[in-house]
């Protein structure tokens, strides 16, 4: 499988599909068709770096490691959210970067820092590409140019610790990268958010991702027990223990800091014994209050599957639980995806137990069935959002999170305000995506035929939905980070006096500021 993504699309350029008959049938009943053509390719602008400096690179790097070509660029361009995309389609490269370096090392990622501090350059780490917060989007006015700084070199896994079970490894890995690795040792990270087959290690830590083990080992944050980054002002290496009293936990600093303090270097995971048994089921339930309840239920009596969302009513309708039967039959109800993982003995009990509660609480069981089709096509959905948006639909999708007793509100809300800004033809869809003892993350989906100009269109949504999660006390994102996109909110969300905190760190680390400028931090 390639990992260089096409530069307008998602993923894998040989999977890029039509839309099925029956789904394009289905988009034209609903939307109307409205068939958008491919634009063709503009040129980037010159580099705008000086060549003396770009030879330094060369020196430092060696001259196959710093690229200046248009394809190198327009490959490290933005991300994949769809205004990235759409940006993409139309042509528009303005936010390309002059160069992409490739450093092979902790030590040769130093000497750029350095060597970008010097000539005041900024610095994007670009580890799998898959942002959809406009976390590649750095500023460029006030620098003498972008670099983006490519960790597709640093794929090794350093070491796996059989005896402690964690492993180190490189950035740059890919997901399916790193399982083979690991794999390859008998042991597992057990990380799969849906963009695993193109995000890397580097990134998902510096997003704080969360998988679709989404209550088991789903969040990233908490599997890593090590760091190591490079910063302007020199290096850090962090988790000598599996738990410390020695101050504020520093790694959290790092994780989720999207390339603004520092450039990870290195990751150190926990990992398991690679799961003998996986079982995924489907569940009905009556209506999403009923099936939220019954998800709050199982967590609070410490009997979490390894996998675990709910769909609303309009989501398992279309049965995008399965995005490849869009347009199949529609069921009534709420569908609910349970998946169990690991040693057959043990997978069995919970399994036992999880069964007897949500049958107990009103639940129908749909057999392994709907599981499997969620499990087999739980990658393709992307794939899907391309060709609605050649149909000239827009789809996007955006998350939330939230204690139990607010999670009717922030629906409501949300969904509310997505649909009045939206207007008709258009479609809201939500799941419960990750459960925690306390609350949940909401997950929803968007589809709209596209005004003349859908960038606009989008971000008028998109503001609005934001407004709504901070109007209803919820977080701005439970797990695609904040990047560019959801800065203006960030404020809201943890005070002045976070933000002047944040600021101060950036100060320290980074004080000519060019690690990630105008990402994250307001
Ligand atoms: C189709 C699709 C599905 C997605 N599904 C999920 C999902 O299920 N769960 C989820 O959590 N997210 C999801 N995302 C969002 C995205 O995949 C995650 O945020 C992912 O963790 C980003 O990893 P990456 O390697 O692609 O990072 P990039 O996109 O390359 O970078 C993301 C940010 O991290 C910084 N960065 C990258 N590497 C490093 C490094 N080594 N050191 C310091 N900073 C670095 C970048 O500068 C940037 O600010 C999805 C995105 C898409 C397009």
């Amino acid at each position: 499988m390639t990992t260089e993504m096409h530069p307008t699309r998602w993923g894998d350029p040989a999977r890029a599909t039509a839309l099925p008959a029956e789904a394009r049938g289905l988009v034209e009943m609903v939307f109307g068709a409205d068939d958008r053509p491919a634009v063709a390719e503009a040129p980037l602008a010159a580099p705008a770096i000086d060549p003396a400096v770009l030879t330094r690179l060369a020196d430092l790097l060696g001259p196959d490691h710093v690229r200046t070509d248009d394809e190198t660029r327009r490959l490290r361009t933005r991300g994949k959210s769809t205004p990235d995309l759409l940006k993409a389609r139309a042509g528009d490269l303005t936010d390309a970067p002059d160069a992409v370096v490739r450093p092979s090392s902790h030590e040769e990622v130093a000497t750029v820092l350095d060597l970008a501090a010097e000539h005041h350059l900024a610095v994007v780490p670009f580890g799998g590409g898959t942002s959809v917060t406009g976390g590649l989007v750095a500023r460029r006015e006030g620098f003498a140019g972008v670099l983006s700084l490519d960790l597709v070199r640093m794929k090794r896994l350093i070491e796996v610790d059989h005896v402690s079970m964690t492993a180190t490894l490189e950035p740059g890995l890919r997901g399916p990268e790193a399982e083979a690795l690991l794999a390859a040792e008998g042991v597992t990270l057990g990380h799969y958010p849906q963009s695993f087959e193109f995000a890397s290690i580097g990134g998902f830590a510096a997003t704080r991702s969360s998988g679709q083990s989404s209550a088991g080992f789903g969040r990233f944050d908490s599997l890593v027990v090590g760091l190591s980054v490079a910063t302007p002002q020199g290096r850090v290496d962090l988790g000598s223990a599996p738990a410390n009293a020695a101050g504020p936990d520093l790694r959290q600093l790092f994780l989720g800091s999207e390339g603004t303090l520092g450039v990870i270097t290195a990751v150190t995971v926990r990992v398991r014994k690679l799961a003998e048994t996986k079982v995924y089921e489907g569940w009905r339930w009556p209506s999403f209050a009923d099936g939220a309840t019954a998800m709050r239920t199982l967590a609070q009596a410490g009997l979490l599957p390894t996998v675990l969302r709910l769909s609303d009513e309009a989501e398992s309708a279309l049965n995008l639980a399965d995005p490849g039967a869009i347009g199949g039959d529609a069921a009534t109800g709420c569908l609910m995806i349970t998946g169990f993982e690991g040693e057959p003995t043990a997978v069995e009990a919970k399994r036992a137990a999880v069964t007897a509660l949500l049958t107990t609480l009103g639940g129908s069981a749909a057999g392994e069935q709907p599981g499997e089709k969620w499990a087999h096509g739980r990658f393709d959905a992307p794939y899907l959002r391309d060709s609605m948006l050649d149909a000239g639909v827009l789809v996007e999708t955006l998350e939330t999170a939230t204690f139990w007793s607010n999670v009717d509100n922030l629906y409501t809300k949300v969904k509310a305000a997505l649909e009045g800004s939206l207007g008709q033809p258009s479609l809201v869809l939500c799941h419960i995506s990750h459960v925690y003892e306390t609350g949940c993350s909401l997950y929803f989906t968007v589809a709209a035929k596209e005004a003349d100009d859908p960038l606009p269109q989008w971000l008028a949504a998109k503001s609005a939905a934001c407004d709504a999660i901070v109007a209803a006390g919820a977080t701005i994102t439970h797990h695609h980070a904040v990047g560019t996109d959801h800065k203006p909110w960030l404020a809201a969300e943890i005070g002045q006096v976070g933000v002047s905190v944040l600021r101060a760190v950036k100060a320290d680390l980074d004080p000519a500021g060019i690690l990630n400028p105008g990402v994250l931090i307001p």
